[in-house]
Order: C-alpha cells, then structure tokens, then sequence
C-alpha cells in the first residue's frame, strides 16, 4: 500500500508534498517522510504517527525547495518506527527513494551488500533498494542519464513489487519513478510535475495525468518528463483528464470521510444506473462488457474474484444472477483463485470486482485467468487502474473518490452493477419483459429508498449506541443479506475493533448457537420476504436463550417489534434491490458504534484502503 507523492516544478515542494501525502493517508499511515532538495543537498524529516506528525516536525525543522519525493507508509517489513520510515538512503548518502510494494528478494541481496561493506539503518526492503540502486549508480556514472540507467540496472536484479521515485544530490532537478505491480501516476502542469500513487494527491494542482504500465519507468523535471520502458516493449502513453476537483475528495461538512461516503449512495447509485437501463426494453446495458449479445449468451458459468467488501458484493451478484439468469455463479477469494487450479472453460466469464483497480490479490487473480487464455471482466472505481486498463471489458462504478479506509458506496455500487447485470443476462435469456421491467422499476427507485433509510440516521444511533460496549456480535441473514450480514460484520470489526461472525440464520443452531448469552447481542436482517417466518423463528432460538436481538425490519412490521429488543426499520420495497437497502442501517450501525467509542474511523488501525501488497 502505501502513498507516493513527488514534485519538480517551482512551488514549495514541502507544501504539495505533504498536501498530497494527507489525500493519500488513506493508503497507509503508520508513519511518512519527504525529502527536499535545498539548494545545497537533500534534506530529510521522517516521523512515526500520522502525516500531522511530519507536519509538526516540519514547522520545527523546516526545509524549503521546489524538488522532492514524500511518502506515507503501510509498513510489511519492519515495524513502524523513525528509521523504517521512508524515504531511505544509500550507502553514499546523496540517493533517496521511497517504495510501496515489497522486494522478494531483499534478504539475499542485504547479505551481499552487507558483506561488499554496506551498512543499514533500517528493517526494510526499501532500505536495501535504495542501497542496490546506489552501488548500480557507482558503476553507471559515464552513462547517458545515469540516474535511470542505474535504477534499470537495480531492478533486474529484484524480484517482487514495487512503485518508486528516487532523487540523487547530483541531478538536483531530475525525479526518477518506475512500477511492477504498485501504481504511479505522472502529473503534467506547467513547468511543473509530480508522481504520485494516485490522482487524489495532485488534483488540486493538476488534471491532466498519465497512468504508467507496469515497467514503465520515468524521468520527471520542471522542464518536462520522459517515459521509457524497464524491458525492450514499448507503451503507449495518453494524457488523461481527471474530471472531478479536489471538492470531490475532500470532507465538507461531515466529521468523517465514511460518514460522507454513506450519505452519497443516493447519488453514486444514481451514477451507477445512468445510462444504463432501457425501459424500451426492459433491460439493462452495458458500453464497456467488449462481448456481443450472442457472446453473452454462450457463457454457462461466471467466476467472481475479489477481496473483503468487493468479495461480499460478487455474493450479492452470486444470489441475484442465479436467481433472474439461471447462471451457475461462482465467488471466490481472489488470494486463493490466484493459486489455485480452477477448472474454467471458454464459457466461463470471470469478474474480477477491485474499488480501487489496485488490489495485488485481485490483480493478480486477473493476470493469471488471462494468462491461461480466458476472458477477464473488471468493475472498478477508478478510471485508469491497473485492472480496469488490463481487463478485457467491464463496468465502472462512477461513484467518485472514496476516501474511507471502510467501504461503503463502493460496496453498494458493486451490488447495483451485478444486479444490473442479473438483469441483462436475465433478459438476454428467458426472463418475461414484465419482470425484467420489475427489476429495472425497483433499480430506479433504489436511490429514493436509500435516501429514506438515511433519513433515520438519528434513530439508528441511538440504537447503536446502546451496544457499543459489547466485546462481540453475531450478524446473521439469509439468501442475499447473507452476504449483507457478512458486510455489516465486517464494517463493524474494521471500525470498531469489535469482533463479529456472519451467518446464514439457520446455520445458528449448527453450532454457534454455544455462543449466545445475554452478552452477545444478534443482528438478525429480517425483511419480510420468502424467509420472513424462518428468521423469526431463529430470533425465538436466541431470544430463548436471552440473547439480546436487534433487527432489520420491514417498516410497518409490529409484530416482530414484540420479540427483539430493537428494531431498525427500512422501506419495503422489491426483493431484488432489498439487500442493498439493508446495507444502510448495517454501514450506520457500525459507524456510530466506532465514534462512540472514539475509534479513528476513517483510518481503522492496521489497515489500508487500497491493498497493493501481497
Ligand atoms: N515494504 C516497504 C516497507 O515496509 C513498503 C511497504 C508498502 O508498500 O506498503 O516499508
């Protein structure tokens, strides 16, 4: 994981370094750093803690120029401290770099500068890169451009990932980036430019950006920037215009990232769905599948990968294509997919659903079906992302920049695209235009409900309140919210470090039911849909072992306000679009639980938004 940000151009480097680390807080903040050039030699302020810490260290020591590489870090090797923090020097002391991603390799290659004399301040792999470009730079100093020889020279040496940007005392102006595996971006302005891991850090400065291939290696200055190639291949590079503004990414007036990012799920499923429904038709469709009707019609089987939030979304798809399709729906953690030997054959479709487009383990995943020849698909939010550029079609979320480490509008996003795409299948297949056009009537009104649900925002904290203080919860659900109790479960661990277990309601009394006491408290998502009677009855299974209910309910539902302690109403509306409503009151519940507590809820301990790493 990890934020990047680097600056060649003439305003103070300090200033767009760390305005830019701060929007990429979100990728990793266990510590950050940022070296400048000072007119004399590079200067260097690293700090464990969040950016504020740097800022702090910075309005103590400062340090002025208009060149210089920051980061923000995820540690994977070596614990969070001063000394791991990037960004890392040579052996010479004139070299600097900053890296996200991890070097395989980096304990062979440590020995072997060890032993020719090198000497290390810290745990990281990052340290060791930085030395190894170094001793190339040593023996590339007749060559044309020095700097870059010497880091090409390095990284055919290294094995694993990495996303890089490298400053040398000898090349003041002359910022050097490279990728395997971890983004990087190049921003064009006007005599000035930056790398950064993503767009959020340099949209308040510039919008027009090119994303890099993997292998792709930069050269930045003010003077302009130059692209080539790690191995003999030769990319193509665009200039893309970002059309959202730093508004777009920024708080306004809620206290938290996750809070905004919830309250804007009217408006990203409005996105979500513009443009893609056709009552004409009574169907949904898609610009960017790259596949035929009569293609889409040959696909027998679909494949799912993904991680965390985005792995819940693809079990949503797995229960609404099944059931409007008639597909055999697959979902698989993208981690496992990627080594294991899932029989596919040419009808098999496999999506591959990544927020960011960054994810290693879905990524990864990606390149290995394709690899073998199949067809990947991608939905994505970012527009430019590694997966979204190397998959062979797909969708886009178009819900903006989202900042919150925990996902929120992303996921519901997701969900309305499968249930789109249950719909188009569907209709491509047997399903009667009558109700193809249910479903497209349920889609549209979807953004309405959510806003209803919102609308009780208050009451849902009052009840959320009120089990703040439990050590841990069950969730449990059936059919769809199934995979929406897995998601509430998993907001309310990512955010209030409370621990909680997902389940099918009826698996309860396999087993967990040991678990239930007056101190365990059970969300049960009880709409009152085809399994209405068979939830209620495993709420009397916990109830009669006085464990403490709170419910999901359909508004107007009296009678199971009798039996739980709490009730937390949602609209009634068409049963394929009900999960996704159901997600509301579970985001909500978890966020007030984590503010009551005083959690950090926007940057959870331990974790990342975008997970680059393996
Ligand atoms: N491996 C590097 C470190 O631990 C970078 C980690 C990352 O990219 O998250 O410092």
């Amino acid at each position: 994981m990890c934020g990047i940000v680097a600056y060649s151009g003439y305003r103070k480097a300090t200033e767009v370094l760390v305005q830019g680390l701060s929007r990429l807080e979100y990728r990793g903040y266990d510590s950050s750093g940022l070296c400048v050039w000072d007119g004399k030699q590079i200067s260097l302020r690293k700090k464990v803690g969040r950016i504020d810490q740097l800022s702090k260290l910075l309005a103590a020591q400062p340090v002025d120029g208009a060149v210089g590489i920051s980061h923000t870090r995820w540690a994977t090797h070596g614990e969070p401290t001063d000394a791991n923090a990037h960004p890392h020097f040579d052996q010479s002391g004139k070299l600097a770099l900053v890296h996200n991603g991890v070097i395989e390799n980096y304990q062979q290659l440590k020995e072997k500068l060890m032993a020719e004399g090198h000497e290390f301040k810290s745990q990281t792999d990052t340290e060791v890169l930085a030395h190894l470009v170094g001793k190339c730079y040593e023996e590339q100093k007749g060559a044309q451009s020095p700097l870059t020889a010497a880091i090409k020279a390095a990284l055919v040496q290294v094995t694993g990932t990495y996303g890089i940007a490298v400053m040398h005392e000898d090349h003041p102006g002359v910022i050097v980036g490279a990728r395997r595996g971890s983004p990087l971006i190049v921003g064009v302005g006007k005599k000035e430019y930056f790398l950064a891991s993503d767009v959020t850090a340099l949209v308040a400065y510039t919008h027009d950006v090119i994303y890099l291939n993997d292998f792709d290696i930069v050269e930045i200055s003010g003077a302009g920037y130059h692209i080539d190639s790690l191995t003999q291949a030769v990319n193509e590079h665009h200039i893309t215009t970002v059309d959202w503004d730093a508004d777009a990414a920024s708080r306004g007036a809620f206290p938290h990232f996750m809070l905004k990012e919830i309250f804007e799920q009217p408006q990203s499923i409005q996105n979500a769905i513009r443009g893609r429904l056709s009552t004409e038709e009574a169907t949904a469709h898609f610009g960017g599948l790259n596949l035929e009707p009569r293609e889409l019609r040959q696909i027998n089987r679909i494949l799912v990968t993904a991680c965390g939030t985005a792995m819940h979304a693809g079990m949503v798809g797995e229960y609404l294509i099944e059931e409007h399709a008639r597909i055999p729906v697959e979902v698989e953690f993208a981690s496992e997919l990627r080594y294991r030997n899932s029989p596919m054959d040419e009808n098999t479709a496999v999506f591959v659903v990544s927020q960011s487009g960054e994810t290693a383990d879905s990524l990864a995943a990606m390149r290995e079906v394709k690899r073998k020849g199949h067809r990947a698909l991608g939905i994505c939010n970012v527009v430019g992302s590694t997966i979204a550029r190397e998959s062979d079609g797909g969708i886009f979320l178009h819900a903006g920049p989202e900042v919150g480490v925990a996902a929120t509008k992303s996921f519901t996003s997701q969900a309305t695209i499968f249930l789109m795409l249950s719909l188009y299948f569907g209709r491509l297949r047997h399903l009667s235009p009558v109700v193809g056009m249910r479903i497209l009537k349920a889609i549209q009104d979807l953004p309405s409900k959510i806003q209803e649900v919102l609308d009780t925002n208050e009451g849902i904290r009052l009840v959320a309140e009120k089990y703040a203080g439990a050590k841990s919860m069950l969730f449990l659900g059936r059919q769809a919210n199934y995979p929406i109790a897995m998601e509430g479960a998993l907001k309310l661990k990512e955010i209030s470090y409370i621990h909680a277990e997902a389940y099918p309601s009826a698996e309860l009394k396999h087993g967990v039911i040991a678990l239930i006491s007056p101190e365990l408290p059970t969300l049960v998502i009880c709409p009152q849909d085809g399994v209405y009677e068979k939830n209620i009855s495993n709420i009397q299974e916990v109830k009669a072992r006085k464990g403490p209910v709170i419910a999901v309910a359909t508004a107007g539902d009296t009678h199971i306000k009798k039996m739980v302690d709490d009730v937390i109403y949602v609209p009634e509306v068409d049963p394929c679009v009900q999960p996704i409503l159901n997600a509301i009151p579970l985001q909500l519940f978890a966020y007030h639980i984590a503010v009551k507590l005083g959690c950090d809820v926007d940057k959870p301990r331990n974790l990342a938004k975008s997970v680059t790493v393996e």
